[in-house]
């Protein structure tokens, strides 16, 4: 179903430049692109090459959940023509943004078209058969209902776990980063038709590593043994992550970084530790390490290394590119855990 679209959009793209390449002459003013975060940014620079001026607002090791725009942020969005987001409530203080901003060109919401999973409240859900087809999936549209309220909430005692009803961290998954290219590359395609062979060509490249890294991961992880498989990370990023390659992640923090996790959770989570006996626990770039550090100390369990689970490292640390992440993650879990 999924490759069958990917498949149909590509042949619709191909009609589409046939018919456009005797008319479109070459442009060579590179289009200004903003992306909201370093992975999306990077996946734009992939696929737009030289064609594309890329802005990210929430830079390396930047926490995308809790950001808060700037005036200069403002004003790239306001000359931006395409602005690309990931959507499922990622970005909280986007609608804001854009509303301080004089954009009109083109939003896109990189996780179109996905089968996002769903918001996972405590133990209870654990079983994964909720599929929700035939869902609207009206999340994943990028949405103009102009509600703020709840615009202080991050301050509110911890009671303001901000989230919405599906999990925003698809890009943990490398089959649904698909998605992504392909909607970015529509995007740019259609804001500079002149170069879209190019992004077509990049995109078939991109999907290429992907398709790599992807087997890959899933040979690195199938060494694992069967009871080396829980890990414990500060937020419940890598539920996508955990789905694809088989391996559990538990978090003492929520779907966002803006609330504190409550002492009943943690203590929970403590609990579930030493009685699974879960050894491995890991922090995360865009996170205080303090929380897991101490419950390491309370359960015995090692600290594994850093994930990067929303953000990239700058460019001298181990996840300067979306794909090296996605490689120093695998690596990083199957190193602690194999050991
Ligand atoms: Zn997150």
């Amino acid at each position: 179903m999924k490759l069958h679209r990917t498949l149909l959009r590509s042949a619709t793209a191909v009609v589409a430049l046939a018919l456009a390449a005797p008319v479109v002459a070459q442009s060579n003013q590179p289009t200004p692109v903003v992306a909201t975060f370093s992975i999306i940014g990077d996946m734009v620079e992939r696929i737009g090459g030289d064609h594309v001026n890329v802005t990210t607002l929430v830079g390396p090791d930047g926490d995308t959940h809790v950001y808060k725009p700037t005036p200069a942020d403002a004003r790239a969005v306001s000359e931006a023509e395409v602005l690309i987001v990931n959507g499922l409530e990622f970005e909280g203080w986007l609608d804001r943004l854009i509303d301080a901003s004089d954009f009109d060109g083109a939003r896109v919401v990189a996780t179109q078209g996905i089968e996002p999973m769903a918001f996972k409240e405590g133990e209870e859900h654990h079983e994964d058969e909720e599929h929700h087809e035939g869902e609207e999936h009206a999340e994943n549209e990028a949405h103009e209902d102009g509600e703020h309220e709840g615009e202080d909430h991050a301050d509110d005692e911890g009671h303001g776990h901000h989230h919405g009803a599906f999990d925003p961290h698809a890009w943990q998954s490398l089959s649904l980063a698909v998605t992504y290219v392909d909607n970015i590359t529509a995007a740019l395609a259609q804001a500079d038709p002149a170069n879209a062979t190019d992004f077509y060509q990049n995109r078939a490249a991109y999907v290429a590593e992907i398709e790599a890294l992807d087997a890959e991961i899933h040979q690195i992880v199938a060494s694992l043994p069967a009871d080396r498989r829980t890990v414990v990370t500060s937020h419940d990023a890598f539920q996508y992550f955990g789905r694809d390659y088989g391996l559990t992640f538990l978090a003492p923090q929520g779907l966002s970084t803006d609330s504190e996790a409550s002492a009943q959770d943690v203590a929970l989570l403590i609990e579930q530790m030493r009685a699974e006996g879960i050894a491995a626990a890991f922090v995360e770039n865009v996170a205080d390490p303090r929380l897991l550090e101490q419950i390491a100390n309370e359960t015995g369990a090692t600290i594994g290394g850093t994930l990067y689970p929303g953000a990239l490292s700058d460019q001298d640390g181990p996840a300067p590119t979306y794909l090296e992440m996605m490689r120093h993650n695998a690596t990083t879990l199957a190193q602690a855990l194999g050991s």
